[in-house]
C-alpha cells in the first residue's frame, strides 16, 4: 500500500524527550502543573464519561468569545491548536498553494501544508523577529496562507500590534494569515496589543490560542481559533464533531475561570524568565529577549552536546538543531528551584565542551 508522496515526504516529527525521573523543561508546560479549578472540574465530570461531548462546545465557546470580547461564532475549538492549525490549511489551501513561514519557528506550519500538497516559502526572521516587510516582498500569486507566531517559538519574540495592523492593511484579502498566539497570555510588552480585537477588521486574519501552555492542560489537548464568522464556519464544516472530549471541554471552561492560577503562573513565569536572563547576561551568552515562557539562548557550541550533558545531569532542555539553530538551546521557564539547577548545570556544561564547533546564531 503506498501512501500519497506528500505523505513520503513528511519527516517524523522530534518531540521534546519525556524520561522518568528526569526534569522536562523541553516542551514549555506550565510547571505548576494543570489548573486545580481544570482538575477539580474533570473529577466532577468523570461519570459522564459515557455520553458524546457537544460536538459544537457551544458553552465554551461562548466563554471563550466572553473572555476574549468576540462572538461565538467567531470561535473554533481543535484538539490542541495544532488542530486549528491542520484546519486553516485543510480549508483553505488547494494543491501547489504556497505558504509563508519564517525560518525559525514551530514545526506544525510545515507540516500541515504539507500534507495538503502546498509548497512552502520560507522568509527570514531578524533578529529573531518577523519581518513583515519580507513577507510582503516574498508573496506571489500562489501564496495563499501566511503563518506568523508572537510570541515566536522558539525565539520567544512577539509582532507589535500596529505592525501586525499595517501588513494586513497591505495585504490582498484573498491571503489568510494565520498568528499563532500560543504565548500571548505570557507577553507582558504593551506593544503586544490585543490581537483579537483586530478580527472585525480584517476578513482574511484568524488567530490561534492554547489550553496546553498557561493553564497547563497540554495533555488534555485543547485549543481554538479566533476569526471573523465567515471564515470560522467554513473551518467548522471539516471539524470532526467529536474533535475535543467531554472532559476538555468542562476543564477548559473551569481553567478560563481559574484567575488565581493564572495570576500565579504569570508571576512565576515573570520572575524565572527576568532571573534566567540576568543570569545569561552574567555568563555573557546572547539570547533572545524573550515574551513567552521559554529562552532561547546561543550556547557558542554544538547546542546538542550542551543539551547531553544536561541531560546526564538530570534536566531536559529542547536543542534548537531541528529550529535551524544548532548552537542554540530553548529552556522552559520552570519553578525558581529548577531554573536554579538549570543555571548551575548550564555552566558546568560551558566549563566542560570548549566554545566553537557551531556556527554562533544569536549576534
Ligand atoms: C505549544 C505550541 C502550540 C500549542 O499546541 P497545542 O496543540 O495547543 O498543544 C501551538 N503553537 C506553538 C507555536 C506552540 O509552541
Amino acid at each position: 500500500m503506498q501512501s500519497r508522496p506528500a505523505v513520503q515526504h513528511i519527516p517524523p516529527y522530534a518531540p521534546g524527550l519525556r524520561l522518568p525521573g528526569k526534569i522536562k523543561m523541553a516542551s514549555n508546560e506550565n510547571p505548576l502543573g494543570p489548573s486545580p479549578a481544570a482538575l477539580a472540574a474533570l473529577a466532577g465530570h468523570a461519570a459522564e464519561l459515557n455520553l458524546y461531548p457537544d460536538g459544537s462546545a457551544r458553552p465554551l465557546c461562548e466563554a471563550i468569545a466572553r473572555h476574549r470580547g468576540l462572538e461565538p461564532g467567531q470561535v473554533i475549538v481543535g484538539n490542541g491548536s495544532d488542530e486549528v492549525i491542520f484546519f486553516a490549511a485543510a480549508t483553505f489551501l488547494n494543491p501547489g498553494d504556497q505558504i509563508l513561514i519564517a525560518d525559525h519557528t514551530f514545526s506544525e506550519y510545515r507540516f500541515s501544508a504539507t500534507i495538503m500538497d502546498g509548497t512552502v516559502q520560507v522568509v527570514p526572521l531578524r533578529h529573531g523577529a518577523f519581518d513583515l516587510e519580507a513577507f510582503l516582498a516574498a508573496l506571489s500569486p500562489r501564496t495563499r496562507i501566511i503563518f506568523l507566531c508572537s510570541p515566536n517559538n522558539p525565539t520567544g519574540t512577539i509582532i507589535p500590534q500596529a505592525d501586525l495592523a499595517a501588513f494586513l492593511d497591505r495585504l490582498p484579502p484573498e491571503v489568510l494569515v494565520l498568528v499563532d498566539q500560543a504565548y500571548a497570555e505570557f507577553a507582558d510588552n504593551p506593544a503586544y496589543g490585543d490581537v483579537p480585537a483586530l478580527i472585525g477588521r480584517y476578513p482574511n486574519l484568524l488567530v490561534t490560542r492554547t489550553f496546553s501552555k498557561l493553564y497547563g492542560l497540554a495533555g488534555l489537548r485543547l485549543g481554538y481559533g479566533l476569526g471573523p464568522a465567515g471564515l470560522i464556519s467554513q473551518m467548522m464544516r471539516i471539524k470532526p464533531p467529536f474533535n475535543t472530549s467531554l472532559a476538555a471541554q468542562a476543564a477548559g471552561l473551569a481553567a478560563l475561570e481559574d484567575r488565581d492560577f493564572v495570576d500565579r503562573s504569570l508571576a512565576l513565569n515573570r520572575e524565572g524568565r527576568a532571573w534566567i536572563q540576568a543570569g545569561l547576561d552574567r555568563l555573557g551568552l546572547p539570547y533572545y529577549p524573550s515574551q513567552a515562557n521559554f529562552v532561547c539562548l546561543d550556547t557558542l557550541r554544538d547546542g546538542r552536546q550542551v543539551f547531553e550533558h544536561i541531560l546526564e545531569q538530570g534536566i531536559i532542555v529542547r536543542p534548537c538543531g531541528s529550529f535551524g539553530l544548532p548552537s542554540c538551546i530553548r529552556i522552559s521557564v520552570g519553578t525558581m528551584e529548577q531554573n536554579r539547577r538549570f543555571m548551575t548545570l548550564l555552566e558546568q556544561a560551558l566549563a566542560a565542551i570548549p566554545a566553537g564547533g557551531a556556527a554562533r546564531c544569536i549576534p
